[in-house]
């Protein structure tokens, strides 16, 4: 079951000091092929961002610490700018918290990675919500900035490339891309030497013969 606990925050946008919502844990039983979870109880993925009751500043928990903040400070009307950009206005509730911090991450130029999994995460809410064309946008967002830290090798453990590899490889096939798909997923099968990725070479394989039959 999921547990959320209330922390109080301080707003290194705009100064506001407010309470909000997090999660502790959460349970889940099986996930999608993009390694969306089936929660079981309350979907915690809204509990994982903080926002910013007065001005919309969204990020993750630790974002809000000491160490972190001065990084953060945003101008409200950089915050505004990104509300009302036309995609952000076609997003699902949760979606768009995923898709701020995405774009606050992108202005202050966080590791393409963490952007990466945000728009993920983004797609994921839009799933959940079936709106199937704003899923799509976040998708492409989302394999934009795994390219990215694939390419720059921005992403310090050398066995979560290759799962990100397969991420893009998988995004690109529920895209319909398949040829894309298709070299994305052969790049990880050929690389995986380690034993212990063994579940990623079978899953790798399973998705690039989905591929092949255009079976969704
Ligand atoms: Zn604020």
């Amino acid at each position: 079951m999921t547990t959320l606990t209330t922390e109080h925050y301080v707003c290194p946008s705009c100064g506001n000091e407010f309470d909000e919502k997090i999660v502790v844990s959460f349970m889940h039983k099986g996930q999608d092929s993009d390694f969306y979870p089936h929660y079981l109880g309350l979907n915690p993925l809204p509990y994982y961002l903080v926002q910013c009751s007065k001005c919309s500043f969204t990020a993750y928990p630790e974002d809000y610490s000491e160490g972190q903040a001065e990084k953060f400070k945003i101008k409200a009307d950089k915050i505004k700018k990104i509300q009302s950009l036309p995609l952000a206005k076609k997003l699902p509730e949760n979606a768009l918290k995923f898709f701020i911090t995405a774009k606050i991450y992108e202005e202050v130029q966080v590791n393409p990675y963490k952007i990466g999994n945000l728009y993920l995460r983004a797609s994921w809410c839009c799933r959940a919500s079936e709106n199937r064309k704003a899923e799509i946008e976040m998708q492409q967002l989302s394999i934009k900035f795994f390219k990215e830290a694939v390419e720059k090798t921005t992403i310090s453990n050398p066995d979560n490339a290759l799962v990100v590899s397969y991420l893009v490889g998988e995004l690109y096939r529920r895209l319909e891309d398949r040829k894309l798909a298709r070299e994305w997923f052969e790049n990880v099968i050929e690389s995986i030497i380690d034993p212990e990725q063994q579940w990623l070479l079978e899953l790798a394989k399973k998705q690039a013969e989905l591929n092949e039959y255009l079976l969704n």
